[in-house]
This record gives C-alpha cells, structure tokens and sequence, in this order.
C-alpha cells in the first residue's frame, strides 16, 4: 500500500480584483494533481517560481486547505478528518520549509523549537525524558546537544536547516515534505544536508517529497521526479529516465539549462518565449502551448490527459509518442 496518495488534488486560492473592486478571481494554483509516495521513497518535484509546488506540499500537510481532491495516508483520508484525529494523522506528515531564517521562531530557544511538537502531541512523559529526547535529536542531525539553550540568530544558515530538520524528527514522521530546503545555503552547505536527509532517510526508513527547482539537486536524491507547470503535473519518471530521456517538451527545456560536466551529456539549449501564464486565467488546451515550440492546433483547445504509468514514464502531451 503507498503511504501517500493524492488524488485530483485541486488549490484555487481566492484573490480580490483591483484594490477597491469587491469583484474576486481564483488563482489555480493547483489544479488536478495525483501521484502516490511509497514508505522510505524519495519523490522530487521540479518546476519553474510560481508552478505551485510550494502549496502543493503546504496543502498535503494541511497547511492550506485543500479545494477539491483526496489526501489518503495508508488508506486513510486526511481530507475528512477533523480535531484530534486529523492532529494525530498531521504528525506522521512533517514540512522541512525554505528559509531556515524566517521559519525558527526567534524568541524560542533550540530547545523550546525541537521540544515543540514533543509538547503538542505529547511524546514525551516527563521533563527529564524531554530533554534526553532533544539532546538525541540534536545529535542525529549533527548539531552538539549543548546548544539547547541557545537561541537561532547564533547560528549559521545551514545549522538552522539543521535545526528545521530535528524539529521535523521529534514526532517521528513516516514523510517529511522538503520544500526546496537547500537553494538559501552555499553550495558546500547544500550537500552537507543533502547527506544528512539521506542518512535519515536510511536509518529511520523516512519518506520524502522533494521540492527544488534545481534538477541536478533533485536527481541525486530522488527515485522518481514529477515535473509541475502551471499547477498539473506534466511528467513523472524514473530520476535517471527523466534526465536523459525527457518526453515532454517543457521537460526537455528544462533539462536543456542543467549545466553538464561531460560533453557528450551537453544538450542543445531549448530557449522557452514568453513567461509562465497567469494561474488566474490559464491558456485554454495545453497550459504550456503559448510556450511550446512544437505547439499544434490541437494544443490549442484540449488538456492533454496523463498518458501512461506514473509509476514508469507518465507524460501529459498530445505528441507524447513522437519524442
Ligand atoms: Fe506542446 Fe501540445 Fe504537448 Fe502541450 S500538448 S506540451 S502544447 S505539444
């Protein structure tokens, strides 16, 4: 049984027109999305600022209610449970957030941030246990058990993703959304916690879904990739499939602007015209055709449906078979 499935999952997010028109428009931010997360499976998801990706992850973790569509945990619908229950089944999903500056809570010691979710849910039976459990936390994401009474602005950028990290630990999650944890820290601190997500991983048989929108970052760390236009997802393969064998004609762009060590891996650069729609009124048809440099008339008039498996090469193109 998956861990996680979605299903048909939509986000239109109220937006006023104008500054004094009462007159409101819905930005459709995420609009039909399925796809299915294995235990202990890495999932990435790719796509150009702005795809959707980031409330995609916030809505599964119910940070942002969900229009339409299903969340099931281990069968279980999350998008019907309500009060202690839905709290209860929100602990196994934790969210690993972008900014390791804005996310801690400043006024909060190391202690008082990890022990959070030990308190709220409650995971701990006394004071004593509380603090072992933190000390334990803070060393399986490397920081030393003796900055617990410090306070985040002592820190560098990359001990803070740490401290986001052992505070997504302290309830014991099966699926941590990463929501592009890595792109604020230098180059040398990204693979630091790319290591320390995957020896995790390894020991506590966690799930992942990744979210960047670097594909070279995402392709060292996950088993199967999605990529996101525009709020649907328009290709999901295996990592290594997706790179060297791209099918849909926004992926093929995308893949062309990874920078390649070895030439014979250097792809022709595909330069994509004009700028990602307005998700308030998305192009008619295909949602990439104004952009597509094989677009037909087709393209024009109908959603190009899924086709395929996504749990093989799933693409959303009508010249799918060509490429
Ligand atoms: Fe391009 Fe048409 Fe495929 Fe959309 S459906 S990606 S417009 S070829």
């Amino acid at each position: 049984m998956p861990l996680l499935e979605v299903e048909n999952l939509k986000v239109h997010l109220p937006v006023r027109r104008g500054l004094w028109s009462g007159a409101q428009e819905w930005v459709k931010a995420v609009d039909g999305v399925s796809f299915q997360i294995a235990p202990g499976e890495t999932l990435g998801l790719v796509g150009e600022s702005g795809c959707g990706k980031t409330t995609l992850g916030r809505a599964i973790v119910r940070l942002i209610e969900p229009t339409a569509g299903r969340i099931l945990l281990e069968g279980e619908e999350l998008t019907r449970l309500r009060g202690a229950k839905l709290r209860s089944q929100r602990r196994r999903l934790q969210m690993v957030f972008q900014d390791p500056y804005g996310s801690l809570n400043p006024r909060l010691t190391v202690e008082g941030i990890v022990g959070e979710g030990l308190d709220l849910h409650p995971l701990s039976d006394s004071p004593s246990a509380r603090r072992k459990r933190i000390a334990e936390l803070l060393s399986a994401v490397g920081l030393d058990p003796a900055y617990s009474q410090r306070y985040p602005h002592e820190f560098s950028g990359g001990q803070r993703q740490r401290l986001g990290i052992a505070r997504a630990l302290a309830v014991e999650p099966d699926l941590i959304i990463c929501d592009e944890p890595v792109s604020a820290l230098d180059v040398s601190v990204q693979a630091q916690i790319i290591n320390l997500l995957q020896d995790l991983q390894q020991a506590r048989g966690l799930a992942y879904l990744f979210i960047a929108h670097d594909l070279a970052v995402v392709e060292h760390i996950s088993r199967r990739v999605m990529v996101m236009y525009l709020g649907r997802i328009v290709e999901t393969a295996e990592a290594r499939t997706l790179l060297s064998q791209p099918r849909h004609p926004y992926t093929q762009a995308l893949i062309s602007a990874v920078p390649q060590v070895d030439p014979d891996m250097r792809r022709r650069r595909i330069l994509l015209s004009g700028d990602v729609p307005s998700p308030i009124h998305p192009p008619a048809g295909c949602p990439f055709h104004p952009r597509c440099p094989v677009a037909e008339v087709q393209c024009q008039s109908d959603i190009p449906l899924p086709q395929g498996s996504p749990s093989d090469h799933q693409v959303a193109c009508h010249l799918a078979a060509r490429f």
